[in-house]
């Protein structure tokens, strides 16, 4: 006789013997490799893996970012999970160059390939040797295995092996400073270009997709999308007066900063991202000293308006309880924005585990927290749901993922970072600066506000 299995709940699947993941709060690693690599110009991210890998990658990174989304692939089946998929990485490598015309292939790999063991670099030393008589692009690798890492590893990974594989030795020195801004959004990274400029410093961004994962309407469909970080710029960036890495958390790692300061002696500050007043002030700190210029009067203005803002609005937020999720380094600094602004966020949760995170939140907000929120590693929606649900949150703060749980609790989400998969623009979302900090503070006071109207009987229309 056949024994039912009988599942009552999805605490059957999470007791202490066996663990599943329900609804992730992190994506697939190679995912942000691929992000990356559209932030170089000329480049095609490549998957050396299966086609599903690949459409799955698109059709996720397409709905956020609303552009083309070409990656291609080694597309193995079940008989290179066997002998190995060297043969057909060096077959879609050149269609990729001959047919894209790329001047840059980002190889990231993928669960299989990772599993059964294939060496990349091997192939690509003998990809160069077989086809060293043709017109070969760049070709920058990166190990991505899903299983032991998240997107924002991938990201950071490939920005690493970008550095690593691509600066040249003894680069003249150029007067610009490395910006390594992280997974932010396309918006960001131009206000950061901007901020740059206004310090008279022209940065070089590893990488930027401002413009090709945000691009404009074109008569002509381009193959690979105008923009990116210049492959000369990228050879150059060992001389560069000094870099700037945005993110508390990627502390733990080495990364592309730690590389060319320890290849080429460029100093390397490290910072949050500039999200809020606090972590904006001390990238303005940054760049006075390394420019030994003042920022210009229309930033400085931008700031004084924030702070006025925030003596109008913060009667409306002040106090109220938030739950924190998504991505290590873009959680510590909403923590900081939000506990700037007077809410108290109860819940601050990432997929990442072994980041410290605690200890970057308790660095980045200071004496400005009011309590010490609870701080969750290495979870899932299920245990960010099951927690946050007895802490009584007035506010969700994340990515699209939440808004189940937002709309089951009747509360408002104020969306951010990425994913945003339910509303559109989430390209154009500014988070950094005081700018972004200004549109998260007059995105989340409307936004409570609309409830206060719409739960209201009578309603108003005054403030
Ligand atoms: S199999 Fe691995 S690499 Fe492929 S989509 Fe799934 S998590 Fe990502």
């Amino acid at each position: 006789m056949a024994t039912e299995l009988v599942v009552e709940s999805i605490n059957d699947y999470k007791g202490e013997s066996h663990v599943a993941t329900t609804n992730a709060c992190k994506l697939c690693t190679p995912l942000g490799a691929t992000v990356a690599f559209k932030g170089v110009e000329g480049a095609i991210p490549f998957l050396h893996g299966s086609q599903g890998c690949a459409t799955y990658m698109r059709r996720y990174i397409i709905s956020h970012f609303r552009e083309p989304m070409d990656i291609a692939s080694s597309s193995l089946g079940e008989k290179n999970a066997i002998y190995g998929g060297g043969p057909n990485l060096k077959k879609g490598l050149l269609n990729a160059m001959q047919k894209y015309g790329a001047k840059v292939v980002g190889v990231a790999t993928t669960c299989l390939t990772e599993t059964i063991g294939d060496d990349v670099g091997r192939i690509l030393a003998e990809f160069r040797e077989e086809f060293g008589d043709l017109p070969l692009a760049e070709v920058v690798h990166v190990s991505t295995p899903s299983y032991s890492g998240t997107h924002m590893d991938g990201f950071h990974g490939a920005v690493k092996a970008l550095a690593d594989q691509l600066c040249l030795e003894g680069a003249p020195a150029t007067g610009r400073v490395n910006l390594m801004p992280g997974m932010v959004s396309p918006a960001d990274i131009r206000h950061l270009k901007e901020i740059f400029s206004a310090f008279g410093v022209t940065p070089t961004v590893l990488p930027d997709y401002s413009e090709t994962l945000d691009g404009p309407a074109l008569l002509e469909y381009e193959n690979i999308p105008s923009g990116g970080t210049p492959l000369a710029d990228i050879r150059a960036m060992g001389g560069a007066t000094a870099s700037i890495e945005l993110g508390r958390a990627i502390t733990t790692q080495e990364t592309a900063g730690t590389s060319l300061e320890s290849r080429f002696g460029v100093p390397l500050k490290r910072l949050g991202l500039p999200m809020g007043i606090r972590e904006t002030d001390s990238l303005f700190e940054a760049l006075k000293a390394i420019t030994g210029r003042e920022p210009s009067r229309e930033l400085s203005l931008e700031r004084g308006r924030y702070i006025d803002s925030l003596v109008d609005g913060h009667k409306y937020v002040s106090g109220m309880r938030a739950v924190v999720y998504g991505e290590e380094d873009l959680v510590i600094g909403l923590t900081s924005f939000l506990a700037e602004i007077g809410v108290i966020p109860v819940l601050v949760a990432t997929g990442a585990k072994n980041r410290n995170l605690e200890a970057h939140i308790r660095a980045a907000c200071g004496d400005v927290l009011r309590e010490m929120p609870l701080v969750r590693e290495n979870v899932d929606f299920f245990d960010i749901v099951e927690e946050a649900g007895a802490l009584k949150p007035d506010l969700l703060v994340g990515h699209s993922k939440g808004q189940k749980a937002a709309r089951d609790w009747n509360i408002p989400l104020l969306r951010c970072g990425f994913p945003i998969h339910d509303r559109f623009g989430g390209q154009r979302l500014l988070h950094v600066g005081y700018r972004g900090a200004q549109s998260l503070f007059d995105r989340l006071v409307n936004m409570v506000l609309e409830k206060k109207q719409t739960d209201s009987d009578i309603g108003y229309g005054y403030l």
